[in-house]
Formats: C-alpha cells, structure tokens, sequence
C-alpha cells in the first residue's frame, strides 16, 4: 500500500546517508568558471532544465560556486558577460555536507533554509598520499523527498 511505502520510506532517512541517493559528479549539469554567458551556454543551460548549477574551475571535482538560473533575468546573450561577473554579483554560499550524511539529518538542513542543493565530499584515504577531500556529487531537497515517496 501506498501509506506503507511512505512510513517505510520515512524510516528509513535514519539509516540512508546522502551517498545513497546523491547524484555523481559525472552526471551534473556544470558550468565552468571561466565561460562566457553567450547565446549557446545560456540556451544550454535552460536546455538542461536544473535551477541549480555548480560551477567549476578547471576541474569538474572543484566546484566553487553556485548558479541559480534566476540570477540570469538581467543578463542579455548578447552582451556575452563572463559567468564569473554574476558569480561573483551574487556569491551564493555553497554548502557542503559529508558522505555519510544521514537522510534525517539532511532534511533537517534543509528545512533550516539557506539552499535546497548541498556537494557531497568523502574522505579518501586510499592510495599512498595523503587523505584528501574528494567531491562525490550533489545532493537536493528532491532527492530525500524521492526517496520517502518512491513506491517499491
Ligand atoms: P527545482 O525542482 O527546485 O526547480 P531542479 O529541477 O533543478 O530544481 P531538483 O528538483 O532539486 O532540481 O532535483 C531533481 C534531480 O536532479 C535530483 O536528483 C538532483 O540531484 C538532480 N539535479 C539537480 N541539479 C542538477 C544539476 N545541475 N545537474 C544534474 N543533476 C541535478
Ligand atoms: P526555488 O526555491 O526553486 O527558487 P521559490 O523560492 O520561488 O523556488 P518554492 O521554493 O517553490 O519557491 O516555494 C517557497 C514558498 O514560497 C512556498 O510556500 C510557495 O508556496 C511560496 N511561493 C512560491 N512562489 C510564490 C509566489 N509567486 N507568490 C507567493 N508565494 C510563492
């Protein structure tokens, strides 16, 4: 029963962590820091259909900020503003959280406000150098909603 699925889904924020329901780096819909809003990046971007979009600088696993497709109302294609510029405009803080972020604990952040997207970073520790900070993908609002709702 639908209900069932729900109170299910529902307990189970306390065992789920973000890792399990964040979506790879590898899928993301990213800017790079360093592109120009002409007329093809801004048309690929509404393509994409995302609110939120990380932006990176010159490698897709640094992400240093975030762009909101509302940060684009004054901006005209043909005036082909760097992204920095808006960027920069509107500093919009990111937020990240860790791997094992449990699902609860997440929803939680959510609820507090600031934003509805966080980057999700595991430790790694594997290898011979130093353990660093490794960014796995990003997680939002809509993905721990998914996973109380989703019918098995
Ligand atoms: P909203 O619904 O608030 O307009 P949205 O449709 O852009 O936002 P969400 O509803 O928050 O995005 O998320 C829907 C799914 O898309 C989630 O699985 C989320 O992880 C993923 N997602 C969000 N932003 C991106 C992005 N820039 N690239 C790839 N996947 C994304
Ligand atoms: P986003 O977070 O994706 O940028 P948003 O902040 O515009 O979107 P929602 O997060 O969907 O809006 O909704 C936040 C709250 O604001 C909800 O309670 C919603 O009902 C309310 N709301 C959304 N749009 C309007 C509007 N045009 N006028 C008044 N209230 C609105």
């Amino acid at each position: 029963k639908e209900e069932l699925n729900i109170i299910q889904g529902a307990l189970e924020l306390r065992t789920k962590t973000v890792e399990d329901v964040l979506t790879p780096l590898t899928d993301c819909f990213m800017l790079a820091s360093d592109v120009v809003l002409d007329f093809n990046t801004m048309s690929d971007m509404m393509q994409s259909g995302y609110t939120r979009i990380p932006v990176f600088e010159n490698e897709r696993s640094n992400i240093v900020d975030i762009l909101f497709v509302k940060d684009l109302a004054f901006v005209d294609p043909d005036d082909c503003t760097p992204l920095k510029t808006i960027t920069q405009f509107y500093k919009h803080p990111l937020h990240c959280v860790f791997n094992d972020t449990k699902l609860d604990a997440m929803l939680e952040e959510f609820k507090k406000g600031k934003s509805h997207l966080a980057i999700v970073q595991r430790v790694n520790n594997e290898g011979e150098g130093d353990p660093f900070y490794e960014v796995m993908g990003i997680v939002t609002l809509e993905d721990v909603i998914e996973e109380i709702i989703k019918s098995e």
